[in-house]
């Protein structure tokens, strides 16, 4: 599928998005009335995708069947009003695992959206994604408060997904950021990081994938994902955008958007 030519010129979708089927805090369907509701052209589900590591916000391998199922049942019910999509936010984790995999590339999803959350440590792969206050504890557990390094691990992480393929859509590619920032305040500005994220685009500009412009944190924290900093350089680049919620909750699935919208305009 098009993805870029199914949404065509509308300016409201979302094609990012969790339910009750990873750590959403709603049922698909209560999704899908509030899109109808808000007037949405378009909206793709995309649960954080199995791992085979221990993660209570990833959905479990013997749902997905359930999963799209459902997805069909409501295609069939509100699919006069608004085209659904059946996607998954899909982790990697390692060669080993990640959107390129066979089990993933096997489903039948509309798209696939690549996300690093994980990365390696001395103890496994630790979840870098959460909560400012639960990232700083786990710096001091799981990396010695090496900042740099898990920066660092974590692009590198991106750049190895990159590579290996198998995704339309790469998601919050700076997402480290927000932790980092609030971890050591002014981190995004020095000159390695800047250096990680600016060739982080020129790998997405090379293998031409859709960069997501990720509004999730705009309301409570005026964050975007990527930082508008880096806009200019996806246009230079002549990287395709999508304007994504990431929405947990239903009355979240516009948010941001009229702000990520006005930057790019
Ligand atoms: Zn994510
Ligand atoms: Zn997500």
């Amino acid at each position: 599928m098009d993805l870029l030519k199914e949404i065509g010129d509308s300016r409201l979708y979302n094609l990012h998005s969790h339910t009750q089927y990873c750590d959403g805090r709603a049922d698909m369907e209560q999704f899908v009335v509030a899109a109808v509701e808000q007037g949405f052209s378009h909206y793709g589900f995309s649960p954080h995708s199995p791992v085979p590591i221990a993660s209570p916000c990833n959905m479990a391998a013997d749902e997905v069947a359930a999963y799209l199922a459902e997805c069909e049942r409501l295609q069939c019910i509100y699919g006069d009003k608004i085209r659904l999509f059946a996607a998954m936010e899909i982790d990697y984790l390692s060669s080993e695992w990640g959107p390129s995999h066979d089990f993933y590339q096997s489903l039948p999803l509309d798209y696939r959206i690549g996300s690093v959350h994980f990365i390696p440590s001395e103890h496994g792969m630790i979840d870098v994604d959460g909560r400012p206050e639960d990232f700083a504890v786990k710096m001091c557990e799981h990396f010695h408060e090496d900042l740099r390094h898990v920066v660092t691990t974590f692009y590198h992480q991106t750049w190895a997904m990159l590579n290996a393929g198998g995704f339309d859509i790469i998601g919050h590619f700076d997402k480290i950021g927000f932790n980092a920032s609030n971890y050591q305040p002014g981190v995004e500005q020095e000159p390695w990081y800047c250096q990680l994220v600016a060739d982080t685009i020129d790998l997405i500009a090379e293998k031409g994938v859709i960069a997501e412009i990720n509004t999730k944190a705009w309301d409570k924290s005026q964050r975007l994902f990527p930082s508008p900093q880096w806009l200019s350089m996806l246009r230079q680049r002549h990287i395709p955008v999508v304007v994504n919620s990431d929405a947990h909750y239903p009355h979240l699935i516009n948010a941001g958007r009229d702000k990520a919208l006005s930057l790019l305009l």
